[in-house]
């Protein structure tokens, strides 16, 4: 029982298919002005344009990359610089529950390259205070980005509020939406969006692309120079096979975009109900502003690793965090931010595409079997 869609999701068959004449024929390098590579080109561009659909965007707005992390170093770094070289600040505001990809971007603009930081908490529940982000922003600030929704808990954040806001004082705002295409409402345009980070692998598309949306008003330094790519702003030669799957998926979950959440929510309220209905275990994050296919729980008396391993014994595949967490033994910066306590465990459910109601059934009864046994036997404690 595979239940850790936010790490990663299983490539829809169509996209393989879709994805497999430019792995087994269509060699030729896109950039390349005979007939093979204009074919190549030609996918290249059908894929920017299903992106660019899906997204309510224009297909010059769309770059591709290696992934979300490229796209949000590329955006932070590279909005960041631009301002600064135009003279207009070095001052970023971003959230204490950020992926370690805008994190870590953020801190390096400011132990490297002289900028200054303004780091938002959340609020216990999750969700970023819109107003706290607000005061946060100062004349010489050159960039706030803000997350769609948190990769561990799943807690949606206020776009809404926080990016007409910010586009009436002018200030760019670019967003890791990693987790929340495909599973929430993204509006680019009502909601002043800058920049925005995806990656194909988190909607059932391949590993190693991803891309990012940038308005035509937004100017960025490159990360990568060399051929001059993509507006200029992504050198390399295009993955034409990871793009074309990314192009698919992204059509795909875009027209899954009316019913898919709301089977997901169903889904995952069946999946809390049952695992909250066991003694000492609670929820972490909003109940409301949240993903429809995160539950991420704490656990009284049982230690994280020993539980997530009951739980791979017995088929279901969860995580202690996010997947780049796993396997670390620091405690999640996430459920630091919220204040969740140490002594507990702490697990992430994600359902996905594949997920059925047999299975929910079944993972929550797993849970409940591995919780009672590993106090029983004392919580797992090293
Ligand atoms: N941002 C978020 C919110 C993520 O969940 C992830 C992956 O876990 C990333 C960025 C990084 O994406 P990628 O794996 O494509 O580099």
């Amino acid at each position: 029982m595979y239940l850790d869609h936010a790490a990663s999701t299983p490539l829809d068959p169509a996209v393989l298919a879709a994805m497999r004449p430019w792995l087994e024929g269509g060699f030729g390098n896109p950039s390349s002005q005979h007939a093979l590579g204009r074919q190549a080109r030609e996918a290249v561009e059908a894929a920017r344009e299903q992106v660019a659909g899906a997204l309510g965007v224009t297909p010059l707005e769309v770059l591709f990359t290696s992934g979300g992390t490229e796209a949000d170093n590329q955006a932070v770094k590279g909005i960041a610089w631009t301002a600064r070289a135009a003279g207009r600040g070095a001052h970023v505001v971003t959230t204490a529950i950020e992926h370690h990809a805008v994190l870590e971007a953020v801190e390096w603009l400011v132990a490297a390259q002289g900028f200054t930081a303004t780091v938002v908490p959340p609020e216990p529940d999750g969700v970023v205070d819109p107003q706290r982000l607000l005061d946060a922003v100062r004349p010489d600030t050159v960039l706030v980005s803000v997350m769609a929704a948190n990769n561990e808990i799943g807690t949606l954040q206020p776009l809404d509020v926080v990016g007409p806001a910010l586009r009436a004082r002018g200030v760019p705002l670019h967003t890791d939406a990693v987790q929340a295409f495909g599973r929430a409402e993204l509006c680019l345009d009502d909601w002043g969006i800058g920049a925005l980070a995806l990656s194909a692998h988190k909607f059932n598309g391949p590993k190693g692309v991803g891309l990012l949306v940038l308005r035509r008003d937004l100017a960025v330094q490159p990360l990568l120079h060399g051929g001059g790519q993509d507006r200029g702003v992504r050198s390399g030669t295009f993955n034409t096979a990871g793009i074309v799957g990314c192009g698919v998926a992204a059509a795909l979950a875009a027209v899954d975009l009316d019913t898919e959440p709301v089977r997901l929510g169903g889904l995952r309220d069946r999946l809390l109900d049952g695992l909250l209905a066991v003694d000492g275990v609670s929820l972490n994050g909003s109940r409301v502003r949240r993903l429809p296919h995160n539950a991420h729980v704490a656990v009284e008396g049982c230690d994280g690793e020993a539980l997530l391993l009951a739980l791979d014994r017995a088929s279901v595949c969860a995580s202690t965090g996010s997947a780049c967490q796993s396997g670390a033994a620091s405690f999640s910066h996430v459920l630091r931010a919220i204040g969740a306590p140490e002594d507990r465990a702490h697990l992430r459910f994600t359902c996905g595409r594949t997920t059925t109601d047999a299975e929910i059934a079944r993972a929550v009864e797993v849970f409940s079997d591995a919780v009672t046994n590993l106090r029983a036997a004392g919580g797992g404690y090293l």
